[in-house]
């Protein structure tokens, strides 16, 4: 294993540079909202952007054309643990899905746009991390009115929060 101690914001801000850019031809705006505060991870740096990179697609695909997506960092330092969440304004996922998304070849997406792996995969990396990943849709309100700069038809959306623990803690 290729262990390290990860920036998460720094990681998370490559990622989004990559499919930025791309992300905008279908005028999908990311807006960032990280906590320069936060302590490093330790990690395996390509598979936690791997991570990021699996969410973001996924939240571009549930949004197709005309929303946001939102990066959050915090810190939990009561229960010494990070939470990262990606948020955007797409399609949602129907109640009864929430509990498979997660398993491997379960996806909602014609054969030739998904596979069905990336969560299996991503929720297999956060549990190698000793974290937790859940979903979240719609979007708690709360979470909505953080959404200023979107505007066109803005569908339920989805969060996924992606808990790791800090030094010294288990989760
Ligand atoms: P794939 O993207 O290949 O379908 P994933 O494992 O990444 O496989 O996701 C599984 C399924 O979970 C998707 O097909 C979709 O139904 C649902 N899903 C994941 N992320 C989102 C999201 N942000 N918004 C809506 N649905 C989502
Ligand atoms: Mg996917």
């Amino acid at each position: 294993k290729d262990q390290a101690q990860i920036n998460i914001n720094q990681s998370l801000r490559e990622v989004a540079d990559l499919v930025e850019h791309i992300f905008r031809q279908n005028r999908i705006v990311i807006i960032k909202e990280l906590d320069d505060l936060i302590p490093p991870v330790t990690g395996d740096k390509e598979r936690l952007k791997q991570v990021w990179m699996n969410l973001l697609n996924n939240a571009a695909d549930a949004i197709g054309t005309d929303g946001c997506i939102m990066i959050k960092t915090k810190l939990c330092a009561h229960r010494r643990r990070l939470v990262v969440s990606v948020a955007d304004t797409g399609s949602g996922i129907q109640e009864e899905d929430l509990d498979k998304i997660f398993e491997p070849f379960f996806t909602t997406k014609p054969v030739d746009k998904g596979t069905g792996l990336g969560l299996s995969v991503t929720f297999g990396i956060i549990k190698d991390h000793g974290g937790r990943i859940s979903a979240f849709s719609p979007v708690p309100s709360e979470y909505n009115d953080n959404y200023p700069a979107c505007e066109g038809e803005l569908g339920p959306g989805t969060v996924f929060f992606v808990e790791l623990p800090l030094e010294g803690n288990t989760m």
